[in-house]
């Protein structure tokens, strides 16, 4: 036995995935499987416009995927195996975009229905966008700095062919942010031999990110949430507030409407949340979180579950967190009158039904938290006029592009009768079915 082989056989051969669950994706309940929803939501929209049949045939497959399998050493000196992808749902409208995510979750087909969606986002929003979206198999808690960089350098690297200021722009999503943004951008900076700002957007403000871009989802969920209000002439001041998942986007999301005199009774990380019915300040809240690292323990609060913070009595729920939190085991137990999908994905297809079906208001993710995804426009904007411009312009702007984008959702809706989800779908897959068509099809 040579030494080389009595190390490997020491730690033991580490895979960074089930090959077995790769291909049957047996792993979660069919109706978690978010591709299959996502899919399932295509086709209810499509009933709803009339396009070629082979048009919406390509809509319903990734444009280009790519998966990787990489080694990163560890501080230990050990070397370790990951995997990770990056799928590119459309290209019509523009270069793709969407973010990058590290999670112990992530698989083929969650990565394809983030890029889905991206697509639809980017068109519902009228950016020049096409949809994308990566991930890696990792929990980035477990690693230290400098592993958390040997892997974003490496898997950079890997994606590289697939990533470009003018061909595909990632973004932070779950388990990432703005130091990551900057490896990235860095990395494939040294690759081209001068600096490339515009490769990702969610970067620091120091080397060409946006001002306005870290709160931008929370801000724009926020946004959607005014309006829907409004829509349902709940006054804000009176407004009771439950937010899931007070990572970026819902600890903002809970402060905007805070400030815009909403109640936040209860808000939950992932080890849990804290309720208290006379309303809690979410930026004390997000000071505890940070000095303990969740929200578990705030003073004068009740202790609960996730689950039971989505069947509290309020009339707002935000669920900002991860997919698959609104089921069919939990649909008929929410009490909120809006519910705001902060998340990708928080609502599945059936649980969508019966939240419909009980008149319960949903803000679509695609429509929710396009907050992000829009000012990642104006970062990359910005960085290829190489000009930038004062936040509060980023989020003027912002809040105009929301209005619109909300506005037009509702109007459909009303039109077609039919939920703002199908609504924002319907838009958004019309705007991309127009661009195929007059674009035509290749050669
Ligand atoms: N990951 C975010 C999303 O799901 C932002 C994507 C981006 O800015 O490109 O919308």
């Amino acid at each position: 036995m040579t030494d080389q082989t009595k190390e490997y056989g020491a730690s033991g051969p580490s895979c960074p995935f089930s090959i077995s669950e790769e291909l049957t994706n047996t792993r979660r309940d069919p109706e978690e499987n978010v591709y299959a929803n996502a899919l399932a939501q295509f086709d209810k929209a499509l009933q709803h416009i009339r396009i070629k049949e082979g048009v919406a045939e390509t809509l319903r497959y990734p444009k280009r995927e790519l998966s990787v399998t990489f080694p990163v050493v560890m501080d230990s000196g050990d070397i370790k195996i990951f995997r990770g992808y990056r799928v590119h749902h459309s290209a019509v409208r523009g270069p793709t975009k969407g973010g990058i995510r590290y999670s112990p979750d992530v698989t083929l087909d969650e990565v394809r229905a983030l890029a889905m969606w991206m697509t639809w986002k980017c068109a519902l929003m009228d950016l020049p966008y096409g949809g994308a979206k990566g991930g890696v198999v990792v929990d980035p808690k477990q690693l230290s700095m400098r592993e958390l960089e040997n892997l974003t350098r490496r898997y950079t690297t890997e994606i590289s062919i697939m990533i470009g200021p003018d061909s595909d722009i990632p973004a932070p999503d779950m388990g990432t942010n703005s130091q990551i943004m900057a490896w990235i951008m860095d990395t494939y900076s040294m690759h081209r031999g001068f600096s490339v700002p515009a490769v990702v957007t969610g970067k620091p403000v120091e080397i060409g990110g946006s001002l306005g871009r870290t709160e931008a989802t929370g801000r724009g969920v926020a946004f959607t949430l005014a309006e829907a209000l409004q829509l349902k002439g709940i006054n804000p001041s009176q407004a009771t507030v439950a937010v899931q998942g007070f990572g970026n986007v819902g600890s903002v999301a809970a402060r905007l409407a805070h400030e815009m005199g909403m109640k936040i009774v209860a808000v939950s990380g992932s080890t849990g949340g804290v309720y208290n019915d006379q309303g809690l300040d979410p930026v004390l809240v997000n000071n505890f979180r940070q000095q303990s690292g969740c929200v578990s323990g705030f003073p004068r609060c009740d202790e609960i579950t996730n689950a039971e913070l989505l069947t509290i009595d309020c009339d707002v729920l935000v669920v900002a967190a991860v997919e698959n939190q609104i089921t069919a085991r939990n649909a008929d137990l929410i009490k909120a009158k809006i519910v705001a999908e902060g998340a990708n994905g928080p609502v599945t297809p059936v649980a969508d039904e019966i939240l419909n079906d009980r008149g319960i208001f949903v803000i679509p993710d695609i429509l929710c938290n396009a907050g992000g995804v829009t000012v990642s426009y104006l970062e990359w904007v910005q960085d290829l006029q190489s000009f930038f411009w004062p936040v509060e312009e980023i989020n003027n702007k912002l809040r105009t592009l929301m209005h619109k984008g909300f506005e037009s959702v509702m109007a459909c809706a009303e039109k077609h009768r039919v939920s703002a989800r199908e609504a924002a779908l319907i838009l958004a897959i019309r705007r991309i079915a127009d661009a195929i068509m007059i674009r035509g099809i290749y050669p």
